[in-house]
């Protein structure tokens, strides 16, 4: 028990300012968190950088640990850094709305094309596609699959014309046609190549897309910043689309092509099936990048439920050690409040681990009994633990129906724990422990 109510009260002393200890701590444990999602390093790095600036000296509300004011701000400014609010596609003035697609071979540049013309389709917008691919085998034999699919037209001219003749036919077959969207695939690269880098340029010239989509996958992890810098450099992008966001990466390639180019992330691509696109959500990629558990909604949970007042006078009391079973019951009534006590330790960073180890386990029955025995005692007995003698246990074992051994273990945690309180608020000295993440 007394390990468990430890992280409960080690969560509730964090008061004042954040310290520079404070956000180097938790600033630790989120730059981990970054690179282990595969942020480009030098991202990371700035991001960090940036976030300490802001975070140092911040007054911490009661009922909160800094490492909480912390978390909050990065995962704030994660969002913010990816573009805050969902980006729509562009729309020409004047139809067609050309679209360009740009990216790396194996991206998803050709899958892209279908879905996005599969969603134009269903806002009753009339795409053409453009096979744009003359090199990769069967790369147009896939395009025409897809079109056929969503019956949805594909425009070639099979592999023997340059692909910025077919770009430009295409754009002007839409023209006649009445196609008021055109998408045109083109041709991927293993890595940088200058010749087709050279060749997606003179098609950005020929035909002056609206709106020229860096297709990333997300996989592709430190990687990225490259490629979205050479590309950005090269086609002045307008937005990115992150694919196979349904594998487990955690996706901080998001957040190092949005740094390095600047530009938004329109969609998310989340499988290979042709309706599997989704919009991009910054708030939703910030959460996932981070990927501490829940720990962003038991931020949540902390604010809207810790009476801040009571947490302060408890602070006080368990410094003073001046501490009683009312306020024991108390306490736990807090806690309980934030929902089922296993529930909360999946929503902490490591904590879940600890949900397999016999010695921390989560038993509702035994907080229950705890309750029903302190509620038992009477009010002196509850303020002065010291006179519960042998017939007073007695009495409280039967009120609550429990056994004498109960209650003396009961007691003896509670006088347990006084006296690690008493130790830690010597250890901590009177400003409070710093917020740990751990
Ligand atoms: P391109 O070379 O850029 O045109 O890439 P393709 O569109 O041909 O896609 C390469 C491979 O990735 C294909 O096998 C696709 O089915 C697959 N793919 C594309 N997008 C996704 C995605 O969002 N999720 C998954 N799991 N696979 C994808
Ligand atoms: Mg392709």
């Amino acid at each position: 028990l007394s390990t468990r109510l430890q992280n409960v009260f080690g969560k509730l002393k964090g008061r004042g300012k954040v310290s520079e200890d404070d956000v180097n701590d938790a600033m630790r444990e989120v730059r981990l968190a970054l690179l282990e999602a595969d942020v480009n390093f030098k991202v990371v790095k700035d991001f960090i950088a940036k976030v300490k600036e802001r975070a140092t000296g911040l007054e911490v509300m009661k009922s909160f640990t800094p490492a909480m004011v912390i978390i909050d701000i990065v995962n704030k400014e994660l969002t913010e850094l990816m573009g805050g609010t969902q980006e729509k596609l562009i729309k020409a003035n004047k139809p067609p709305t050309v679209i360009l697609m740009a990216g790396l071979q194996g991206a998803g540049k050709t899958t892209l094309t279908g879905k996005l013309a599969k969603l134009l389709q269903s806002q009753n917008h009339k795409p053409l596609l453009v096979a744009g691919d003359i090199y990769r085998p069967a790369a147009i034999k896939q395009l025409q699959v897809l079109g056929g699919q969503i019956s949805v037209p594909v425009f070639t001219l099979g592999d023997e014309v340059s692909p910025v003749e077919i770009a430009k036919q295409g754009v002007q077959l839409a023209k006649d046609q009445g196609n008021d969207y055109v998408i045109i695939d083109t041709a991927g690269r293993l890595q940088i190549d200058a010749e087709l880098m050279q060749e997606i340029k003179d098609i950005h010239s020929a035909v002056n897309p609206d709106e020229v989509l860096l297709v990333v996958d997300a996989m592709t992890g430190q990687e990225a910043v490259n490629v979205a810098k050479s590309f950005h450099e090269q086609l002045a992008l307008t937005g990115v689309v992150l694919t196979k966001l349904d594998g487990d990466t955690r996706g901080g390639a998001a957040l190092s092509v949005k740094a390095v180019t600047g530009c938004p992330i329109k969609f998310a691509s989340t499988g290979e099936k042709i309706d599997q696109l989704e919009a991009f959500h910054p708030d939703r990629m910030a959460s996932r990048i981070l990927g501490m558990g829940d720990m962003l909604s038991l931020i949540e949970k902390a604010q809207t439920n810790m009476d801040a007042e009571k947490a302060a006078e408890m602070e006080r009391k368990m410094r003073t050690a001046d501490f009683t079973f009312d306020d024991f019951l108390e306490q736990m009534e807090q806690v309980r409040k934030m929902g089922p006590l296993d529930q909360l330790l999946d929503m902490m960073p490591g904590m879940n681990k600890l949900k397999g180890n016999p010695n921390f386990k989560i038993d509702e029955k035994q907080i229950a009994r705890t309750e029903a025995i302190a509620k038992s005692m009477t009010k002196a007995e509850k303020k002065k633990p010291d006179i519960i003698n042998y017939s007073r246990r007695k009495r409280i074992a039967a009120g609550s129906g429990t056994t004498v051994a109960d209650v003396n273990r009961l007691l003896k945690q509670f006088e347990d724990m006084k006296k690690m309180m008493k130790q830690f608020s010597g250890m901590m000295g009177p400003k409070g422990p710093k917020g740990g993440m751990k």
